[in-house]
């Protein structure tokens, strides 16, 4: 099997591939590994989750990141996977609403130990939060890993040779059929190949004629060093009136936003910045800085010492949110992409699951490129 990319989803793919007894080798384009996308990501894990397809993918991928070493057979990377909690926050009484429909509806696919908070209950737990916060709905289980070493780790596991360096450029078929991969460094002839190449796998994927239903966005992620304020214990925290979110990191934080509503971007392998987006979230001037919930991110901004810089990558995204997990119309050819912002923390599950239709095992594939794409409820993390 060839596995184009080697982000966190090729190298999942390059694991299940090597579990289920077959021969992968990775090519990756960049000079070096899990350097695009998975490199900025912020690492969350939720089982904080409204489609329960995905839920089985989350709970797999989040369980193996828990016993790493044991389901790798590898020691040298480990993700660091840790609890600290994901806490959403609202001050609006309609979200308030909206978050309490969403929590039942995640118990009731089995999205266990999902509390809600009243406000002063979140504040009586986590005392940095602002008295306007109304409600909040906390998962103390979700977390956080490292997505770079989550990568490094699933690559070392599988034993794939990887070609870094090494672009895909087009694909040799044959009566309709996958015969040969045809890259930068020559052609490689292979009945099965798995398109894992992020933002990009739509492009890539039209090499060989297969138009793939994803679109994407650029998000950005401000990451904070050194900032003592923070407190290290603290959940991820989320501003669901904005999308605002922080998580405690290195000795400081990231910061991120995720835009209530944002025009697609076109899928380049290496996004611009957007230079003001750090005064966006980090200004308590803006309307969507973290202060506003958070009020010590104030002191932050005024105290004025601690110094940032600013990442962007892209989501993958289709029309329901959900991965394509699936064989394309091409015999031979596959798609382990479309993760819309989940990719992570679905990773292994992910790949698991496409490994299985490989295979032939699933006997319904709620990932496939021909089902019915019903987009989720807007607002709705
Ligand atoms: C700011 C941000 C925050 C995020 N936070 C989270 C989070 O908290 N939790 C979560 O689960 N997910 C999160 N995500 C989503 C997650 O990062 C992605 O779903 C995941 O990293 C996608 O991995 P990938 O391997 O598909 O893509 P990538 O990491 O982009 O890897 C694709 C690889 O393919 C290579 N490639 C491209 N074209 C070719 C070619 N022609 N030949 C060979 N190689 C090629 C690229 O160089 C690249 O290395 C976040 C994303 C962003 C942008």
């Amino acid at each position: 099997m060839v596995v184009i990319g080697a982000g966190v989803i090729g190298a999942a793919t390059a694991f299940a591939a090597r579990r289920a007894g077959i021969e992968p080798v990775v090519i990756e384009a960049r000079p070096a590994l899990a350097a695009a996308t998975t490199a900025v990501a912020t690492g969350a894990f939720r089982l904080q989750q409204n489609d329960p397809d995905e839920l089985v993918l989350v709970r797999e991928t989040v369980a193996a990141s828990h016993d790493f070493a044991a389901f790798t057979g590898q020691s040298t990377y480990d993700p660091g996977a840790r609890a600290c909690g994901l806490l959403l926050l609202t001050t609006d009484p309609d979200r308030a609403a909206v978050q309490r429909h969403v929590v039942a509806h995640q118990r009731s696919i089995g999205a266990d130990g999902v509390e809600i908070l009243h406000g002063d209950e979140a504040r009586r737990r986590f005392p940095y939060l602002s008295p306007d916060v109304l409600q909040a709905r906390f998962r103390a289980d979700d977390g956080v890993l490292d997505p770079r070493l989550l990568a490094l780790g699933l690559l070392a596991g599988s034993h794939a040779p990887v070609v870094t360096g090494c672009r895909a450029v087009g694909f040799d078929i044959v009566s309709g059929a996958l015969t040969g991969v045809r890259t930068s460094l020559g052609t490689i002839q292979t009945r099965c190949c798995v398109i894992a190449a992020g933002p990009v796998s739509g492009v890539v994927a039209g090499l060989a004629g297969v138009a793939l239903p994803i679109h994407v966005l650029r998000r950005h992620r401000v990451v904070m060093p050194d900032v003592p304020l923070v407190p290290a214990w603290a959940p991820l925290t989320y501003d669901e009136d904005t999308g605002a979110h922080w998580r405690a990191g290195l000795k400081g934080a990231y910061v991120l936003l995720s835009h209530q509503e944002q025009a697609p971007d076109e899928a380049v392998d290496d996004p611009a910045v957007d230079p003001t987006f750090p005064y966006q979230v980090l200004d308590p001037a803006s309307p969507t800085a973290v202060a506003r919930l958070s009020p010590f991110w104030r002191d932050v901004w005024r105290d004025g010492s601690a110094s940032w810089t600013v990442q962007c990558g892209m989501y993958t995204v289709t029309p329901d949110y959900r991965p394509l997990l699936d064989e394309t119309p091409v015999p031979g050819l596959y798609v382990n992409t479309g993760y819309s912002g989940h990719g992570v923390m679905t990773s292994i599950g992910g790949a698991r699951h496409l490994l299985d239709v490989i295979t032939g095992r699933p006997a319904e594939n709620p990932f496939a490129l021909d089902r019915q794409f019903v987009p989720p409820p807007a607002g709705t993390l």
